[in-house]
């Protein structure tokens, strides 16, 4: 690109004016949902037995028979014909991130020549997509690369564009899980039977535990033409060079600032067309950096709520576009700059209340509390390693350990009454009578205890797992991760502690012990045992890494490495225990995000190898020459001397150039020679191992002498928008 060009593409950003969006005259509870076959649509569109048998299969773990799914499948063609739907989909979410559909339309051939419209029980509910390509970790091998889409019933169906969507779990022609949706179904339903028997020593009529989940998505807006003239945003998602802005995110004054006008216009559209989709986006505001942002829904259970997120970033990207931006999702595409997460609210809730919600009514609404919190710190506590893990990625590292994001250590934030609560209970004794009663206030009637106060504001922003009122909010998640990931990992771990404690307190009632009696016991032992992940204090700091590793929490930072603590004997024991995953699928699983690892870090080296090349080192050069010029120039017209005094700056300059020069044509030649040594070795650890220790770091260290020649080099000759220019919406 020309320089004039950049100067053309920045100024056209500069001048565009907001889209204007249609106003709607309804109501948002009039279109909410429209898209959707839920249950009201359902009641409308089947006949009353095909209802009342789908309302079975959606709410129990009822199977669904053909015959029904024929006829649910005959009311839903109906409904999204109407909505001129000449498609459907089997909509699934492989391992790759992001989401996978093959469409198919609804014609057949009626028999005698023509085409009639078509779709049955069987499409409906299971497909057998060529997914060769799609990433398993060797368990589907090519000449057996069928794999099976089935619906799930639980998930409704929707229209988007021309197409009627169906959410389904993927798995292999063997039964193994290829995507993420397919383990998430089995740690919900292992979480739900563990926590039914453990709430039922509180309320024995409960039937039924969902777990729910809050997601907060902020990402970068960008104007497209600017990102069209950065191949390094275009092929990562990031860009691998620019000089910060000299005014960035230092003022404070974006986050929760006024939103620019294109902005709002997109903002207003996405919400009106997520709500169609019955996504109920609640809240929209501008996060910490220039151009970032966030959007969050009232939370839902757990596997709707990962659809809605996986729905709402592709739907996102096409809004944006209709806008005249980009939407990035990837969690660092500036540096310097705040990146972006995905904060994950996470509790449990049964039919008649959430579980992490205190204080209750009752003594033993306040016991069931304690337990549930003292139960997700067992949980984290034992996992925290592997809770990491379900985070990490080539893009995600980026995020984590800067003094802007969840530190790299897992540790959890409780505030200051409940942390004396949970110390005061673990010193107490059996004797000590211990009634939970109040409904402001959890007071335990032991003298010594403090009273907790129901509006816990005190929020400390530095824990990756914060106890937030009513939830806990998992904090270290990516902007551009499917949530599944840390909700597979962070539900088995519930379930698994859960069940744990269950089995103990029946062992002490079965002594005789008196039942609450026995639920304390145990608690103080839990207490006592997970006390290392409690943490109130600055998680970036250094004395807490060192205090963290002292404590026996896992600090492991390469990741790679962290990706070990999928396969350890704590972390197999967990997924087969609670039947969410095998060891051959956590194996294969583990693969697959090896290679994605090393890929990402591939694709960023070649691209950032080439720009240097093609577009740093020929402009640099071509200014370098022009000074050179204007030397000779010099020592042509002046006097010797004074040449000489007046053309020291010049050659100071030329001299740097040719030193960043130098550095950068050297460093991208043994980038490419690390990446040739990396890409000989055959294990997919040892290489992604290789990745990590040498092909990242260089990037970085060849980066700095590109961003200082930035600073240098004529502004009317750079080639790349610079962060000024791509990180202020007008
Ligand atoms: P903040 O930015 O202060 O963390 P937000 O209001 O932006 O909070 O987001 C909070 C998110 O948590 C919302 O999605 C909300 O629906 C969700 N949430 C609230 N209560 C619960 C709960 N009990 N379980 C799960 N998520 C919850
Ligand atoms: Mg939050």
């Amino acid at each position: 690109m020309s320089s004039t060009l950049r100067f053309q593409i920045v100024g056209e950003a500069f001048k565009k004016r907001a889209v204007a969006v249609p106003n709607r005259e309804e109501r948002p509870s009039e279109f909410f949902a429209k898209y959707v076959f839920n249950r009201q649509k359902m009641k409308q569109y089947l006949p009353a037995e095909v209802f009342q048998k789908m309302c079975d299969v959606v709410d129990g773990d009822q199977p669904l028979d053909m015959a029904t799914a024929d006829a649910v499948a005959a009311g839903m063609k109906r409904w999204a014909m109407e909505l001129g739907a000449t498609h459907c989909t089997h909509w699934f979410q492989p391992l790759t991130e992001g989401t996978a559909e093959k469409h198919d339309g609804f014609v057949e051939h009626d028999g005698k020549g023509g085409m009639i419209e078509e779709f049955t029980g069987k499409q409906l509910v299971q497909q057998e997509p060529d997914a060769s390509s799609f990433p398993s970790g060797g368990i589907r091998s090519t000449f057996e690369a069928r794999g099976y889409s089935a619906w799930d019933p639980s998930s409704p169906v929707f229209v988007f564009g021309d197409t009627l969507m169906i959410p389904t779990i993927f798995i292999s022609y063997t039964g193994e899980a290829l995507d993420y949706k397919a383990p998430l179904k089995k740690a919900l339903k292992a979480v739900d039977k563990a926590a039914t028997a453990v709430a039922k020593l509180f309320y024995p009529d409960v039937k039924r535990v969902v777990s729910n989940l809050g997601w907060e998505q902020e990402y970068f807006l960008i104007d497209e033409g600017l990102y069209a003239a950065r191949p390094d945003l275009l092929m990562t998602g990031r860009t691998l060079m620019g000089h910060d802005s000299a005014k960035n995110q230092q003022m404070d004054d974006h986050y929760f600032g006024s939103i620019p006008m294109r902005v709002a216009a997109f903002m207003k559209d996405l919400e009106i067309k997520a709500l169609e989709l019955g996504i109920p986006c609640k809240t929209r505001h501008n996060e910490v950096a220039p151009n970032q942002f966030e959007l969050a829904p009232i939370f839902e259970e757990t596997n709707l709520a990962v659809d809605h997120n996986m729905l709402i970033m592709s739907l996102m990207k096409k809004v944006a576009r209709k806008h005249g931006f980009r939407l990035l999702l990837h969690e660092k595409p500036f540096a310097g700059i705040n990146g972006s997460g995905k904060h994950c609210n996470w509790s449990l809730s049964t039919d008649t209340g959430v579980l992490l919600h205190g204080p209750g009514r009752t003594p033993l609404d306040n016991l069931r509390f304690v337990t549930f919190i003292v139960e997700s710190l067992v949980a984290v506590h034992r996992h925290n390693g592997l809770l990491k893990a379900s985070i990490i990625s080539a893009t995600n590292v980026h995020r984590l350990g800067a003094a802007e994001a969840p530190p790299a250590i897992v540790s959890s934030f409780l505030g200051k009454e409940i942390t004396g609560l949970l110390e005061k209970l673990a010193a107490s004794t059996d004797d000590e009578l211990i009634s939970l009663s109040g409904k402001q206030t959890l007071s335990l009637d032991i003298p010594q205890i403090p009273e907790l106060q129901q509006d816990n504001t005190d929020r400390n922003r530095t824990s990756p797992f914060a106890f937030t009122g009513n939830r806990f909010e998992f904090r270290a998640v990516g902007s551009q991760q499917n949530c599944a990931a840390s909700m597979i990992v962070l539900n088995t771990a519930m379930a698994e502690a859960l069940t744990d404690f269950k089995t103990r307190v029946d062992g002490l009632i079965a002594q005789g012990v008196e039942p609450t009696k026995a639920i304390l016991r145990v608690l103080r032992e839990d207490i006592k045992a997970s006390a290392p992940i409690r943490f109130d204090g600055n998680g970036y700091s250094e004395a807490w890494k060192q205090e963290a590793q002292r404590r026996g929490l896992d600090t492991e930072t390469s990741a790679p490495l962290i990706l070990d603590q999928y396969l350890s004997p704590d972390t197999v024991r967990m997924f087969e225990s609670m039947n969410v995953l095998s060891k051959a699928e956590l194996e294969a699983r583990n693969d697959i995000k090896l290679d994605t690892y090393t890929k990402k870090i591939q694709i960023e080296a070649r691209i950032f190898g080439d720009i240097c090349m093609n577009h740093i080192i020929p402009t640099s050069t071509r200014y370098q020459t022009q000074l050179i010029k204007n030397v000779t120039g010099m020592n042509d017209i002046l006097p010797a001397e004074t040449a000489s005094r007046l053309n020291s700056a010049n050659l100071s300059l030329i001299q740097q150039m040719g030193e960043h020069n130098a550095f950068i044509i050297d460093g991208v030649e043994r980038l490419i020679e690390a990446r040739r040594v990396a890409n000989r070795i055959k294990d997919s650890r040892e290489r992604a191992i290789a990745y990590h220790d040498t092909v990242a770091p260089l990037i970085e260290e060849i980066r700095r002498h590109v961003d200082k020649l930035e600073l240098i080099v004529d502004d009317g000759l750079w080639p790349l928008p610079k962060y000024r220019e791509m990180l202020f919406i007008h």
